[in-house]
């Protein structure tokens, strides 16, 4: 497998959807979930690359050991540095923006001594092992909209009303780091597709009007097995051990059940995310095993939570509900003694849908 990396820029708004309407407002998200990117892509290959569409099995939405491309969530860059999920565990300086120490609640430059805050939102890579913060933003803007009304039109949803509505969107020269794992046969035919349908398909809502056209530029490629040699042996050098989320995480809790568990904890005696990181290793056959760390029993937790929206390429490349769940930057005391392990997790993602980006994580240093 080959981690395939590219900055993607927007040429046109960008409005992803985020299922939910208040009123006439459509408000976006401000990066571009994986869902999304697979939806652009899929349906581009389906029109005009069958061949390839079967081979990379693209709409596989139940066995993750079946697909051949995960699309990660596409952040946007800061300085053109890739950006990740904020930890919440993590608090910084509200004057000057430092890392604080573990149950430190004042910073400790004499002239600064403020007190600490959560920062939701992206920041770089580089912020938690620098300590200095660098946020990843993007820039909105909103237009006003008369109706058209014309058959086929793939959003808004039905219950869409003949009157002005808003459209919430990112400028265009937007930023964003694109990520996707995928079979090493297929790279140089995805990354002609994805060149042709930034242009032709374009990403998310209002297409018809004009949004969503993207560029790839930069587009860089490491073989997996580098790119876990490499992680493995930064994440050894942590002691103590955090996992975040980088993504909505969609944990199932049975069979037949259409919710998702939200946390790290058990249920029934059942752990649904110590099940879902077992298959995650199973499937790609990697050895090793990651423990949640208890007190009392309860997972050293702090989490988020989330709503994750469906996008079935089966069904009509059309949205299907939304899920609550246990959301970015939700972070969990970990154990491991295989660091190789925990790297593995970081590429292929933990739970459902990780190949439409959902249980995207990665591991710092750190404590609850
Ligand atoms: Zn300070």
């Amino acid at each position: 497998m080959i981690e395939l990396q590219a900055t993607m820029i927007s040429l046109a708004p960008l409005h992803l959807g985020t299922g939910r309407k208040r009123g006439t407002f459509f408000k976006t998200f401000d990066y571009v979930p994986g869902r999304t990117l697979r939806g652009m892509l899929g349906y581009y290959l389906y029109n005009n690359n069958k061949d390839l569409f079967e081979k990379l099995a693209i709409d596989e939405d139940c066995d993750m050991g079946k697909t051949n491309i995960f699309l990660k969530d596409a952040h946007p860059l800061s300085k053109n540095e890739f950006t990740v999920a904020s930890p919440i565990a993590y608090l910084w300086c509200k004057g000057c923006y430092k890392l604080m120490g573990y149950k430190e609640t004042e910073c400790k430059d004499p002239n600064c001594l403020q007190e600490g805050t959560k920062i939701s939102g992206f920041i770089t890579k580089s912020s938690l092992l620098t300590g200095k913060l660098e946020k990843g933003s993007v820039n909105k803007q909103i237009d006003t909209k008369c109706p058209i009304t014309r058959k086929g039109h793939t959003s808004p949803g039905s219950d869409f009303e003949l009157s002005p509505y808003h459209i919430e969107s990112i400028v265009p020269k937007t930023k964003f780091g694109f990520n996707t794992v995928l079979e090493a046969e297929y790279v140089d035919e995805v990354k002609a597709a994805l060149r042709e349908a930034g242009i032709f398909s374009g990403l998310g809502g209002f297409r018809s009007r004009g949004y969503g056209s993207v560029a790839f530029k930069n587009f860089k490629e490491t073989p997996v097995s580098e790119v876990i040699e490499e992680r493995a042996s930064k994440i050894s050098e942590f002691s103590e051990k955090l996992l975040v989320t980088n993504s909505s995480l969609l944990l199932k809790q049975d069979k037949n059940s259409k919710n998702s568990f939200i946390g790290f904890g058990e249920l029934s005696g059942e752990n649904p995310f110590s099940e879902a990181v077992r298959k995650t290793l199973a499937q790609r056959q990697i050895k090793g095993s990651l423990l949640v760390k208890t007190d009392n029993g309860k997972p050293k937790q702090r989490i988020t939570e989330s709503l994750a929206g469906g996008w079935s390429i089966k069904h009509g490349n059309k949205a299907t509900g939304l899920v609550p769940c246990t959301g970015p930057g939700s972070c969990v005391e970990i154990e491991s003694k295989s660091p190789k392990a925990l790297a593995a997790l970081e590429v292929y993602g933990i739970g459902e849908r990780t190949n439409c980006g959902y249980g995207d994580v990665y591991f710092i240093g750190g404590r609850i």
